[in-house]
């Protein structure tokens, strides 16, 4: 059932009820249609409430018909609101919970409207890179007012309801329910006492004025251009609203239309959508039905507070659940907690955080010296050095003290966490949780399956990294996992490119320009060159036919690791992160350059950037085809979140469907033409070889 219809007297209740937030699919619109054809057949009807069933008046689209030809079947939800508008009995809105999209676009048509308080009000189409595209780009400024109307259109952003019915002059909401659970009542009364009112207000006949009109809208879309750099929708915006104060009704809505299915053919707006739908698919996966139980978590144990280990526990902290956190010496404790107070500190001094909120996240911290004191914890998170050595020490201890059935997670970037698991007699209960820098910050978590993690595990896991507001990708066990093991190829084509003839600034500005937070050299300098530098002196002894550019090493040799050292690719002055070019580096690479008896060449940006970005593909590629990763969004979510790829690319996989794959390996056989470069890794994954021949995209 997606729509109920239950008549009160002389007032008929349609009631949507498509779970989980009544999402206007064919089947929903189709029954609202019917149901108004059914109220307005009822002679003893005399007016018709619309709400919605559960915790949604309407939450929108169905997300399950996006980009399916569904979304547009007749009645499409244009046609369901001229119904409703058409209706010949008076429509009321009896808006509940949430009211977004094409929710509210419907709340719009009908002809009167009456909320409970706490609603989530909110036209968030923007956010897919889109303008609303059902009259709420012409009707929202006619019911609200044009600048209250702009702002949300332009934010995407919710708004209770209760202070959208505080605006003067607003006629989005005839009146407000005393309550959530009088509602339905106040919903009845209304719309008995406007049952024989004639003629029936409309929201398209509402005059729509702004007294600055054109010196408002341009200082709007100024704004707005400034903010939304790389996205064309927000400006889109602007124009549609500025419409609806220019144009009549009926010509506002067909220019609103236009811009819409402009936007939809936007790679911008594709980026964004898949972005959305990769979000929601990467919690899925294949084995692990999505009812598995999930062992409970009340409290955790965090071994090692150094960067990571005071990052991960503040995590928890915020999520209100306690940490206890051990350490070798009370002096790496103290340093640990005080680091996590600095934290919160600044938090609180820039008045993100309120002071009450701080002690109390503070009061779940608890310390201590010995593994004895964590037998409560239900799930440990290792986060001390990364060697082998004492990573087996650790989790023997782990092993030994633990409850039966307690989830022991390493944080491990590199090492191997089956053999990690191993070490314990219990490997089923083992798991990666790979946490990036600054881990109170990002927003990635991989999620590292072992051989024999148990399904339940990884299903409480992936639950807890949604409590903890991260998002979770899982990966199987390889080195670097899925996120570290492209990131080595990129930068290893970025070392070629220093020997081939750029500069660190050349690259990096190349990347930025594309739309990188970073480009790979300020990269290195912020996490720290040495990092690299060891993953390195490993591959040389593992993979001693791997091409590597050397010039990095020498960088490392003069002690430059990067922002800690004050000096790497760049220079940096003390409490500051700007980077400022270093002549004595551009000469060392030069000599190097001159060394190696290569003579510069001039390397375009476009070179540059599908060198980097292509490496990356390649990859990943190979990574799905491993199965390490589940799905190429899997990868570009890792991208997105966890490495400033830009998001209006969608991350690597999506950028080189946009691209078209067969261009994508038209140019990795270009590149393996360099005697520079590395033919061996450009020899395009199996899997790519195979959707270029099956013309298919990731
Ligand atoms: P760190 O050196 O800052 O901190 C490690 C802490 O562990 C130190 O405080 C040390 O005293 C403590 N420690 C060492 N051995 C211990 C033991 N046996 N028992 C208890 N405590 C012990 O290192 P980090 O950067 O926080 O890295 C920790 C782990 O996280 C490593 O496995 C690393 O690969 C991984 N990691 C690091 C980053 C990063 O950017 N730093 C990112 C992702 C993952």
């Amino acid at each position: 059932m997606t729509a109920l219809y239950q008549a009160h007297d002389d007032v008929a209740i349609i009631t949507l009820s498509n779970p989980p937030v009544n999402g206007l699919g064919l089947a929903t619109r189709q029954a609202v249609t019917d149901a108004l054809a059914r109220a307005n057949a009822d002679a003893s009807i005399k007016a018709i409430v619309l709400t919605g069933a559960g915790k949604a008046f309407s939450g929108g689209a169905d997300i399950k018909e996006f980009g399916s030809p569904k979304a547009l079947q007749e009645p499409n939800l244009l046609s369901v609101i001229l119904a409703v508008e058409n209706s010949a009995k008076p429509v009321v809105a009896a808006v509940n919970g949430v009211c977004m999209g094409g929710g509210l676009e419907l709340a719009l048509g009908c002809h009167y409207r009456i909320a409970a308080p706490g609603c989530n009000v909110a036209l968030p189409e923007v956010k897919l890179g889109l303008i609303p595209g059902a009259g709420g780009t012409q009707r929202l400024p006619r019911a609200l007012g044009v600048e209250a109307a702009l702002n949300m259109i332009v934010s995407g952003e919710p708004v209770k309801s209760e202070l959208l019915a505080m605006l003067p002059g607003q006629k989005l909401f005839d009146k407000m329910a005393s309550s959530a659970e009088a509602l339905q009542q106040d919903a009845l009364s209304l719309a008995r006492s406007v049952a024989d009112v004639r003629p029936l207000p409309l929201v398209r006949n509402l005059p729509c004025k702004h007294p600055q009109g054109d010196a408002y809208f341009q200082f709007a879309r100024n704004m707005v251009k400034g903010m939304a750099k790389n996205f064309p929708a927000p400006v889109k915006c602007v124009d549609a609203v500025q419409a609806a104060t220019q144009k009549k009704f009926d010509q506002g809505m067909a220019f609103e239309r236009e811009l819409f299915i402009n936007l939809m053919w936007t790679s911008e707006s594709r980026a964004l959508r898949h972005l959305f739908m990769a979000e929601r698919a990467a919690s899925k996966i294949a084995d692990v039905p999505a009812d598995t139980p999930n062992r409970a978590l009340q409290s955790i144990a965090v071994i090692g507070a150094g960067t990571m280990g005071g990052g991960i526990a503040m995590n928890f902290l915020n999520a209100g659940i306690p940490v206890k956190m051990l350490e070798m010496k009370q002096e790496a404790l103290d340093r640990g907690v005080a680091t996590i107070r600095k934290n919160y500190e600044s938090q609180v001094k820039k008045g993100k955080l309120k002071a009450d909120k701080y002690e109390q996240r503070m009061s779940l911290l608890t310390t201590t010296l010995s593994y004895d004191d964590l037998t409560h914890a239900d799930m440990v998170i290792e986060a001390v050095f990364e060697e082998m050595g004492v990573k087996e020490a650790v989790f023997k201890e782990l092993d030994r003290v633990m409850k039966p059935g307690a989830i022991l997670a390493s944080n491990t970037s590199t090492l191997d966490l089956n053999k990690i698991a191993n070490f314990t007699q219990r490997p089923q209960d083992v798991i990666g949780t790979h946490f990036f820098s600054p881990a109170n910050i990002m927003k990635l978590l991989e999620v590292v399956r072992g051989e024999k993690t148990a399904k339940d595990v990884l299903a409480t896991v992936m639950a807890l990294a949604k409590k903890i507001k991260k998002t979770a990708v899982v990966s199987g066990v390889c080195d670097g996992f899925i996120g570290n093991r492209m990131i080595e190829q990129y930068g290893r084509q970025g070392g070629f490119l220093l020997d081939e003839g750029c500069t660190p600034q050349q690259v990096d500005r190349a990347v930025e320009k594309f739309g990188f937070a970073m480009g790979p050299f300020r990269m290195g300098d912020l996490a720290g060159n040495d990092i690299g530098w060891a993953i390195r002196k490993r591959r040389y002894q593992e993979k001693p036919n791997m091409k590597y550019s050397k010039t990095a090493d020498l960088l490392c040799e003069k002690g430059r690791y990067g922002q800690k050292t004050g000096a790497g690719w760049y220079d940096y002055q003390a409490g500051k992160r700007d980077a400022i070019a270093n002549a004595e580096v551009v000469q060392m690479i030069e000599a190097h350059r001159a060394s190696l008896g290569i003579k510069p060449r001039k390397i375009s940006d476009e070179e540059i950037v599908q060198r980097l970005v292509f490496a990356l593909v390649n990859e990943g590629a190979h990574l799905l085809e491993e199965g390490i990763a589940a799905r190429a969004g899997d990868i570009d979510l890792v991208y997105l979140t966890g490495y400033g790829f830009p998001i209006h690319r969608g991350g690597p996989m999506n950028y080189a469907n946009e691209v078209g794959l067969f261009n994508v390996v038209q140019a990795m056989n270009r590149f393996a033409q360099n005697p520079l470069d590395d033919a061996q890794f450009w020899q395009p994954a199996p899997l790519l070889a195979k959707l270029v021949a099956d013309g298919k995209t990731f």
